[in-house]
């Protein structure tokens, strides 16, 4: 448990996450997951944020979003403002939805890495996927009930690493 659940790298926030890092781990494409990673539940995008995929793409990395959501009107909204392709319903930390995303964009596990604000879904599931887990903190505070009951646990695994 103790460590499937551990991200190998964290980082405030998706727009903070070093391209030099993931160069260093051999990466060349990026599953980034949607709420709370790349939007607030208000559904904003941050400039900041903007920019970091348009970096990223100019880096030389693949990026994609690799979202649970099951609102398609929400995850294309956010795929066709930063241009990139998108998979929804994905039912991390399940391994089908990271195999339809391995076969839909034709990534290599160990040169992919999940970019995610949660441990149970986002961490475990590129964990065991063979994949680079890069935890960051949510965006905003208040959440649906469904995640808010995890975050404790996540707490006290994120303060004793
Ligand atoms: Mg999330």
């Amino acid at each position: 448990m103790n460590n499937i659940l551990r991200p190998h790298l964290r980082f405030t926030a998706v727009e903070n996450v070093s391209f030099e890092e993931l160069h260093k781990h051999k990466i060349n494409s990026i599953l980034l997951d949607l709420d709370n990673t790349l939007i607030d539940y208000q559904r904003n995008l941050k400039p900041e944020v903007i920019d970091w995929v348009e970096n990223a793409k100019k880096s030389g990395f693949e990026v994609y979003i690799l979202s649970n959501t099951n609102k398609i009107e929400k995850v294309s909204a956010v795929a066709d403002k930063l241009q990139i392709p998108y998979l929804y319903s994905a039912r991390k930390p399940m391994k089908k939805g990271f195999l339809q995303a391995i076969e839909k964009f034709n990534v290599v596990p160990e040169e992919t890495v999940m970019i995610g604000d949660q441990l149970f879904t986002d961490v475990i599931g590129a964990n065991r996927m063979g994949m680079l887990s890069i935890y960051v903190e949510p965006i905003s505070k208040k959440e649906h009930w469904y995640t808010s009951w995890k975050r404790p646990i996540e707490a006290y695994f994120l303060k004793k690493w």
